[in-house]
């Protein structure tokens, strides 16, 4: 299994458009960051989990070859706005939908923004078409299994994932966008391979984890080795990390774990 780091920033990404912080002038690339997005590899499958803004300069940068299923944690415009550009993967499909599986908030928003993909099949090659489901509990497939679980954002619903890869049972837990985890959710990620997990900034924060909060977290699920996701420019890379515990980390954008 392994899992692309497509974007690790929060919904207006850094920099900051008219900011001058340090961290906004950095010349260190792990300060530049698109909003939270990934793309797991799991057996033969490549889903994609969430499209933000940049996926499409991030599926060129790292030759995203297909796309076999897409998650979408929620309907957030910074996790779904770069959906329309998923069209290309219709088209190798051959004009086979993308099936998006995502909750009831998501499947509405994904009807109000893409009403005109949400079709079997693209109206002509070259545009999208989406199938929407609803993301069940747990999703079987060849490739492995698929854990969602309900998470709190504030005043609004995310889902969290667990991938457990059927060849190798190596476990990867995905949570953003999330202001705590649920115990069912860190007992089913427990001795993760890799835990990646909200870490917006510092301060508290109504909808998302703290970093403080975020390294509790991971003390329960004890991952080998957890990513936090999903910063603002309140975190200067080379600066905040030296305030973390070993086995947890930020993330960048274009850092790839390969689990095996
Ligand atoms: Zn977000
Ligand atoms: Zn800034
Ligand atoms: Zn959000």
């Amino acid at each position: 299994m392994k899992i692309t780091f497509l974007g690790t920033g929060t919904s207006q990404g850094v920099p900051v458009i008219g900011c001058s912080c340090p961290t906004c002038v950095s010349t260190d690339p792990r300060n530049t960051r698109y909003r939270t997005h990934a793309h797991v590899e799991i057996g033969n499958l490549n889903i994609q989990v969430d499209a933000a803004p940049e996926f499409r300069i991030q599926a060129l940068k790292h030759s995203i070859p297909k796309i076999d299923m897409v998650l979408l944690t929620h309907g957030h415009a910074d996790h779904i706005l770069g959906m329309d550009d998923l069209r290309r993967y219709c088209d190798m499909r051959d004009g086979e939908a993308l099936p998006v599986y995502t909750n009831e908030e998501g499947k509405e928003r994904m009807r109000s923004i893409y009403g005109y993909a949400i079709r079997g099949k693209p109206k002509e090659y070259g545009y999208p078409a989406f199938s929407l489901f609803r993301m069940p509990s747990r999703l079987d497939l060849p490739a492995g299994v698929i854990h969602s679980f309900n998470q709190r954002h504030g005043n609004f619903e995310s889902l969290g994932f667990v991938f457990i890869e059927r060849f190798t049972s190596k476990k990867l837990a995905y949570f953003t966008d999330c202001d705590s985890v649920k115990q069912k959710a860190i007992e089913r990620a427990k001795g993760a391979d890799l835990a990646v997990l909200d870490g917006l900034r510092f301060k508290a924060h109504k909808s998302h984890m703290s970093v403080e909060q975020a390294i509790e977290v991971a003390d329960k699920i004890g991952a080998k080795k957890t990513y936090l996701i999903h910063m603002t420019h309140h975190v200067n890379h080379a600066i905040a990390e030296t305030k973390l515990p070993g086995k947890v980390r930020f993330a960048y954008d274009n850092l790839v774990v390969d689990l095996c």
